[in-house]
C-alpha cells in the first residue's frame, strides 16, 4: 500500500519509482558524470537512460530477492516557522548509494518526481519540467561557483506523464545526488515524536557515517593551496570533528552540532557573497552537510535589494536575501533542541559501552540546561564562520589579497549600499571591475568613465550625476587598496584571479524563464546543451557557440524581467 501513511521508529521506508514511458534524456551533466566515476558513453546506452527513468533497478535481483532496494526518506520540519509533523520524500526515492573509486566520495542517488510515496501525502509525487528544467541547472552551476550543493546527473522528460499544477504540464524527472540527503528536518521529527531512540541512532549515523571517515579520505590539497573545493573544506570540517578541540565538558554530539553548523555558516556566507537565495529555508530544507539543496523559487540577485525574496508567497520577506543567516541559525537552534539532551550528557557518551540511563523528565531538564550553554557559544562560532568566510570571499572577489578591517565599511558596505541606492546589478559589479586597469583610474575623468560600467547599456551618459561622482570616489578607495596589495603593474594578474571568482555567467530567473519556454513549448533542445555549457563554465569570457547570444544571456536583465518571484508549485 503506497497511500500516505505516518512512519513511526524509522526514517525510510522501500518504495520503487514507477514506470515512466517512453522516456527523453534531455541533458546529462558532464561534470557530474565525472564526480561520480562514469565514463561519458556510460550515459549514451538505453541501460543509463532506463535506469534514471526509474525503470529499471540496477541493484535489485528480483528472483532471487536480494540486492538494495530503492528507499524514501522519512523527515518532518518547520515550515514558515511553524511545525509542520511529518514530511518526508514525497517525490524523492533514493536509487542507491556509489562510491567514485578514484575519489572515495560516497554520494546517495535518488529520482526527484518518480512517482508517490508513502510521505506523499495528497500529492501526485510529480515534478513538472519547468521546476525540474532549475533544479537541474541551479545545482550544477552552484558547484560550479564552488557553492556547497546537491547535485544532479540527468534530466528526463516522461512526455506521456501530464501534471496537474496551474494547468496541465508535462512531467520530468531530475537524478540528483549528494553525499547525504539528511536535513535539519530528519532530526526535528523523532524529537516532536519524543523517540529518543531513534534520535540517537540518527545522530551516530551522521556523525559515523555522513560527516565521518571524511578525515580519513586523502585531503586532495597541495600544501599552501587555498581551499576552495567542497572535499577540501568537509575533510576540514570532519578531521576537526573527530579530532575535536580539548574541551572537557564537549561529547561526540555537540562536536556533531558544531560541525554541523560551521558548515551551514560557510554556505551561507557563499550565498551572501554570490547573491544567491534559496527562498524556502524551512528546516526539512537545510542540510546537514550545509549543502544548499531542495530548489524551488530559489534565484539571484539582478540588482542588489537585500529586502528581496524569489518566494512569491513569502509575504512577510521571511527568506529574503538579509534574512538568510539569520534563518539558518534559526533552523540549527531547532537542531539544537533536538540534540539538547545528548549534547547535554556529559564526555562518557562517547565511550562505546555507555549505556543511556533511562531519562526522566527532570533528568532531560539538566541535560537540556547545559546543552543551552553550548547552544549559545556555538551561536558564536556560527557568526564568527560566517563572517571569516564572507570576508574571504568578498576579499577574493574584489581582487584583494589581504583583508583589512577597514574593508569593510570602506568597500565591501559602501558598494553594497550604491548598488542598491542606484539599483545596479549585483553581479555585472564584480565582473566588469575585474576588467578595469589601474591606469584607467588614475584621473578624475577616469573614475567617472569607469563608473559608467556599472550602469545599464542604455542608461544616460552623464558625468555629473550625483551616482557617478559616489561611485568614482568608491573607486578611487578601490584601486589604492588594489595597489596596496598588488603592487604596480600587476593588472593583468591581479584581472585573470578575478575572472576566477566572478562568474560572467549567472542562471537569472529571465534566462531560466526563457530556457524553459523553448524547451517546454519551442520544442528546441540545443538550448539546453549551450547553457549548460555555460553554467558549468561560467568564469569564462566565450564558449564559442554564438557569441551574440552569449552576450545577451550575460547582458543587462531585459525591461521588466528582473528580479522575478516564482510560485512554489512545482
Ligand atoms: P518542499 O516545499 O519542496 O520542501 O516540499 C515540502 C514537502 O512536500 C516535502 O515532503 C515534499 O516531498 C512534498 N512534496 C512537494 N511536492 C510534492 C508532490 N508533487 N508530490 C508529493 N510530495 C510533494
Ligand atoms: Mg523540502
Ligand atoms: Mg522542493
Amino acid at each position: 500500500d503506497l497511500g500516505p501513511r505516518m512512519v513511526k521508529n524509522a526514517l525510510f521506508t522501500y518504495v520503487r519509482p514507477e514506470i515512466t514511458h517512453s522516456p527523453e534524456l534531455l541533458a546529462v551533466s558532464p561534470r557530474a558524470l565525472q564526480d561520480l566515476g562514469l565514463k561519458p558513453e556510460e550515459a549514451e546506452t538505453e541501460e543509463f537512460r532506463q535506469v534514471f527513468a526509474g525503470n529499471k533497478i540496477l541493484t535489485w535481483d528480483a528472483e532471487k530477492k536480494e540486492g538494495i532496494y530503492p528507499w524514501a526518506q522519512c523527515y518532518g520540519g518547520y515550515q514558515f516557522g511553524q511545525w509542520a509533523g511529518q514530511l518526508g520524500d514525497g517525490r524523492a526515492i533514493s536509487l542507491f548509494e556509489a562510491t567514485n573509486p578514484d575519489t572515495g566520495v560516497r554520494y546517495e542517488v535518488q529520482l526527484k518526481g518518480a512517482g508517490r510515496t508513502p510521505y506523499s501525502r495528497f500529492a501526485d509525487g510529480k515534478a513538472v519540467l519547468r521546476s525540474s528544467i532549475r533544479e537541474f541547472v541551479v545545482s550544477e552551476y552552484l558547484n560550479a561557483i564552488r557553492i556547497p550543493t546537491t547535485r544532479a546527473l540527468a534530466l528526463i522528460l516522461a512526455p506521456r506523464s501530464k501534471v496537474m499544477r496551474e494547468r496541465l504540464e508535462p512531467g520530468a524527472i531530475v537524478t540528483r545526488f549528494a553525499q547525504s540527503w539528511v536535513r535539519l528536518g530528519t532530526f526535528d521529527l523523532p524529537k516532536a515524536r519524543g523517540d529518543r531512540k531513534t534520535l540517537r541512532k540518527l545522530a551516530d549515523y551522521t556523525a559515523e557515517h555522513i560527516y565521518g571517515g571524511w578525515e580519513q579520505l586523502p585531503s586532495k590539497l597541495k600544501p599552501g593551496e587555498p581551499k576552495d573545493t567542497w572535499h577540501d573544506i568537509k575533510y576540514d570540517i570532519a578531521k576537526d570533528m573527530v579530532e575535536g578541540p580539548a574541551g572537557e565538558e564537549e561529547n561526540r554530539y555537540a562536536r556533531l552540532y558544531r560541525a554541523i553548523i560551521r558548515a551551514n555558516a560557510r554556505t551561507v556566507a557563499h550565498w551572501q557573497a554570490y547573491g544567491f537565495m534559496n527562498g524556502v529555508l524551512n528546516t526539512d530544507n537545510t542540510s546537514i552537510l550545509g549543502l544548499s539543496m531542495d530548489y524551488g523559487p530559489f534565484a539571484f540577485l539582478d540588482q542588489f535589494d537585500p529586502m528581496y525574496t524569489p518566494n512569491h508567497d513569502d509575504y512577510m520577506g521571511r527568506y529574503s536575501y538579509r534574512n538568510q543567516p539569520t534563518i539558518v541559525w534559526w533552523n540549527l537552534v531547532r537542531l539544537g533542541e533536538a540534540l539538547g539532551e545528548l549534547i547535554g550528557q556529559g564526555p562518557d557518551v562517547d565511550d562505546p559501552t555507555f549505556v543511556e540511563k533511562g531519562v526522566t523528565e527532570d533528568g532531560a531538564q539538566v541535560l537540556i540546561k547545559r546543552a543551552e550553554g553550548i547552544i549559545e557559544r556555538a551561536g558564536e562560532e556560527y557568526k564568527a564562520v560566517f563572517l571569516a568566510t564572507y570576508k574571504e570571499l568578498m576579499t577574493a572577489r574584489l581582487g584583494l589579497k589581504t583583508f583589512k578591517e577597514s574593508d569593510f565599511q570602506d568597500l565591501f558596505s559602501e558598494l553594497l549600499d550604491f548598488l542598491e541606492k542606484y539599483e545596479l546589478d549585483f553581479h555585472h559589479a564584480f565582473r566588469r571591475l575585474g576588467h578595469v586597469n589601474l591606469e584607467q583610474l588614475a584621473s578624475e575623468q577616469g573614475r567617472k568613465d569607469i563608473a559608467g560600467w556599472f550602469f545599464k547599456s542604455d542608461a544616460a551618459p552623464r558625468q555629473e550625476d550625483e551616482s557617478r561622482e559616489r561611485i568614482a570616489q568608491w573607486l578611487e578607495k578601490w584601486a589604492a587598496r588594489v595597489k596596496e596589495d598588488w603592487g604596480e603593474g600587476k593588472d593583468e594578474e591581479r584581472q585573470a584571479a578575478m575572472a576566477r571568482v566572478n562568474p560572467k555567467f549567472v542562471p537569472r530567473s529571465w534566462i531560466l524563464d526563457e530556457l524553459i519556454n523553448r524547451v517546454e513549448k519551442q520544442g528546441e533542445r540545443e538550448i539546453l546543451q549551450h547553457i549548460m555549457k555555460m553554467t558549468l563554465n561560467p568564469f569564462e569570457e566565450h564558449w564559442g557557440w554564438n557569441e551574440k547570444e552569449e552576450e545577451r544571456f550575460c547582458g543587462d536583465v531585459p525591461k521588466f524581467k528582473g528580479m522575478m518571484q516564482c510560485s512554489c508549485s512545482s
